[in-house]
């Protein structure tokens, strides 16, 4: 599934859970895509590491290491870059990160670090955890890691396919009819 595809089915996703404000939504946006940081092809990886070279291991680690040496020497926030880069290098395309005992562990991890609005935590869960289940109608995710690696999935739902685009489709005519629905309660 295409980036635009995972933000519309996590906002429909939010909308139908109850959330209804901007940030909540934006945040739920987010969620959706998170996973995919793992890809280094996909719509958050080239916002996380912009330019060709950071998108490949070798890549990643080598320009990680270039900022964690830089915040050494020279300006310690280049640490934080850094440390993003080489842990992105190390991480599995399409492992751990797509899988249901890690989403829970960064639920758990996030409702324990924010404690001024635990509704975010909420949103960025819906959204993530709408993401795992529209890859496992198409190609699929370690669903039980860390007991196995194994991919399951319905392959369903191909990227740039035909049902994909009808999944947008239904999910943005939600949207649009809840919100005419909401402006209309609200002008009348
Ligand atoms: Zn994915």
């Amino acid at each position: 599934m295409t980036g635009k595809t995972h933000i519309a089915v996590g906002i429909t996703t939010a909308i139908a859970m109850g959330t209804t404000s901007p940030i909540g939504l934006g945040v739920a946006a987010v969620g959706a895509l998170a996973p995919d940081i793992d890809h280094p092809n996909s719509k958050i990886s080239h916002r996380v590491t912009p330019g060709k070279l950071p998108r490949s291991t070798l890549g990643r680690y080598l320009a990680g290491f270039i900022l964690l040496a830089a915040g050494g020497l020279l300006w310690k926030p280049f640490v934080i870059p850094g440390l993003t880069l080489v842990i992105l290098a190390g991480i599995p395309h399409r492992g751990f990160i797509h899988s249901p005992a890690f989403a829970l562990a960064i639920g758990a991890l996030g409702a324990h670090m924010i404690s001024i609005d635990r509704t975010l935590v909420t949103s960025f869960m819906i959204g993530y955890i709408s993401h795992l289940i529209a890859d496992m109608a198409g190609v699929g995710i370690p669903l039980l890691w860390p007991i196995s690696n194994n991919r399951y999935g319905m392959h369903m739902v191909h990227t740039g396919g035909l049902l994909e685009l009808v999944v947008l489709i239904v999910c943005i005519s939600y949207v649009v009819l809840t919100l005419f629905k909401g402006f209309l309660v609200y002008a009348f």
